[in-house]
């Protein structure tokens, strides 16, 4: 095509913003992104690479050109639910990927981050770990440097995503060889899928006896994640945690993940970070780790995290060791903040602690006021949320009583997608509602669908809190009902005005000092009893009212057709005047 209008795209850009920048609407990205398999939403960054593509795609000759935005201001951006920091400009620098283990409780997610935390860990020496302080970094078999969520599951994994912490740049599932997938497994898969977060396989305990990796390939096809082996393009290794077989491809694959992804940060500018956990020590006061995301944090830098703020007295790793700074996917234990701040809080540095105290003052107001509170998605807010752009996918968490009811549910919410809106089930399986669910739906504004089982009374709290909406249903077809209406913006009942009848006032009968009777003749439609009216001269409304009383040859009458004349009384109203118009009509449900 000749004459393609040039765009100068940013190397990093919000979906909504691509949008405005190619006239388009947000809507025609996101297709268009989905066209080439990349699922997002509109307020989230995608790459110049990913833009570029859209942008030609849509008849743009895209060209890239350099900002420097400052890692923070990209932050404080109003998507708080896009935390991946996307850098750009001068002064990039490789950084250490940061890891997340997931998968079903006893297939060795501790054993595994144990077994690397002693053989791989910066440093050299085995032990050299000292304390668990919630993460550390261990050399990977080409001599960088990999960052390990100590926490494993994908409670902490999806709770961090709901504040709006996207720490993790590659998860490693884990699933036993002796045991196969089981339901957190595919929880957490669901979890790190909605994340758009890249997976390792780790098939476990291969050591054991009645180890059976090939069911466990054959699990993962039937969850869409095809393993190498079969031609797909998942990467599976075996690993056994205990006997340190198979660790080494394990980070490899990490590794290789990693430089696809070409992470780098700018060590060279105040540190933007996360809490990873914070708890408060009797002796020490509170103790918080902070994982790095990008600059440089200082000891005696003052930094805030959430309401919580100070200096940072002491910042130390998790071998022990006494840390002046700490570059971006470090891991640190600091002291001195003043309160504890949730796990997922941003930290960011302030100039003094005059100013972080202002700025958690501020935030503390905006809570109290409720201009900070979270909005969820719920079935009857979903229209207006895709109207104002801010869902495109209807994310849906079902979960049923038995197996056999998943796959029809599934493939039945899934056909009611239409072209503005996806219907996705992003999780489904068999079981009571959870506070994992819960958290799925916050950080995934998903709708939870709770068919024939029920809710945990710890999930029903935070759902309530986090407004997430869970829905119970004991019939298949009202799920489906609802969900169709939801679509198609149905459950907002529209009401239209329905005229019923047109008189004309004729001659004017005054009964008391307050009241008037009009002598009326009824040109079209028929007047009731009881029903809402106005008064109209010369076209323009002066009173508007209720038929009170109706009479017909001075006998009350319930209703008057066309053609026929009557007395009309008027609530509030004795000022007619001949020639007045008088409509009655009623409110009528349209949808
Ligand atoms: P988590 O709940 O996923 O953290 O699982 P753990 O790491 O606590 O492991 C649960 C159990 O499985 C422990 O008894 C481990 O010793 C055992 N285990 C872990 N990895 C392996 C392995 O590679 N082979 C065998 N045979 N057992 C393992």
């Amino acid at each position: 095509m000749t004459n393609q209008q040039v765009v100068r795209i940013p190397p990093a850009i919000i979906v909504g913003e691509l949008a405005e920048l190619l006239g388009v609407t947000a809507i025609d990205i996101i297709k268009e992104l989905m066209k080439n398999g990349v699922m997002a939403t509109i307020t989230q960054t995608i790459d110049f690479d990913t833009a570029a593509i859209v942008a030609a795609d849509l008849g743009f000759s895209p060209e890239e050109f350099e900002v420097a935005v400052e890692a923070e201001a990209a932050m404080e951006s109003d998507a708080p639910r896009t935390l991946r920091i996307v850098e750009e400009g001068e002064g990039l620098v490789p950084r250490a990927p940061v890891v997340t283990v997931l998968g079903h409780v006893d297939h060795g997610k501790t054993t595994l981050l144990d077994r690397i935390r002693e053989t791989n860990v910066a440093g050299g020496e085995a032990g050299g770990i000292t304390q668990h302080i919630g993460a550390y970094q261990a050399k990977g078999p080409d001599g960088r440097l990999i960052t390990f969520i100590d926490t494993p599951g994908h409670q902490a994994f999806s709770q961090m995503r709901a504040r709006g912490a996207m720490v993790t740049d590659v998860a490693i599932i884990v699933i036993a060889a002796d045991d196969g997938m089981m339901p957190q497994t595919r929880e957490a898969i669901a979890h790190v899928k909605a994340a758009q977060v890249p997976m390792v396989i780790a098939i476990n305990k291969i050591d054991a006896s009645n180890a059976n990796p090939d069911r466990v390939l054959q699990q993962l096809t039937e969850v869409g994640l095809v393993p190498e082996a079969y031609g797909g393009d998942q990467i599976v290794v075996p690993i056994s945690a205990l006997q340190g077989t198979g660790i080494k491809e394990l980070l490899e694959n990490v590794q290789v993940i990693a430089e696809l992804q070409d992470l780098r940060a700018n060590p060279d500018q105040d540190a933007v970070g996360v809490v990873l956990e914070a708890k408060t020590d009797r002796h020490r006061g509170v103790v918080a780790t902070i994982l790095v995301q990008t600059g440089t944090l200082r000891a005696g830098d003052t930094i805030l995290a959430g309401l919580a703020y100070g200096r940072v007295k002491a910042m130390t790793n998790a071998a022990g060791e006494r840390l002046t700074e700490a570059g971006p996917s470090t891991p640190v234990e600091i002291l001195g903040l003043n309160d504890v701040p949730s796990a997922g809080e941003r930290v960011l540095v302030r100039k003094n602690e005059k100013e972080a105290r202002a700025e958690s003052d501020h935030r503390e107001r905006a809570i109290a006021a409720g201009s900070e509170q979270s909005i969820g998605v719920t079935l009857d807010s979903l229209f207006g949320e895709i109207h104002k752009g801010n869902v495109t996918d209807f994310n849906l968490i079902v979960k049923t009583d038995v197996q056999g009811s998943i796959d029809p549910l599934v493939q039945s919410l899934e056909e009611l997608s239409v072209d503005e809106v996806k219907v996705k089930v992003i999780h489904a399986s068999v079981g009571t509602v959870t506070e994992s669910d819960v958290q799925l739906g916050v950080a995934s504004k998903a709708v939870i669908v709770a068919f024939n089982t029920t809710t945990e009374p710890g999930a029903r709290r935070l759902a309530d809190q986090e407004k997430v909406e869970i829905r119970d249903y004991r019939i298949i077809y009202e799920i489906i009902e609802d969900v169709e209406k939801a679509v198609k913006g149905l459950l907002e009942p529209i009401y239209k005005e329905v005229q019923d009848a047109t008189v004309e006032v004729r001659q004017i009968f005054r009964v008391s000092r307050r009241n008037a009777i009009a002598g009326s003749y009824v040109r079209e439609g028929s007047v009731t009893r009881g029903t809402r009216c106005r008064v109209l001269r010369k076209g323009a409304v002066i009173h508007e009212g209720i038929v009170e009383s109706l009479k017909r040859l001075n006998e009350d009458a319930r209703e008057v057709n066309a053609g026929l004349e009557c007395g009309i009384m008027i609530s509030n109203f004795d000022g007619f005047e001949e020639g007045d118009q008088i409509v009655t009509h009623h409110m009528e449900q349209v949808r």
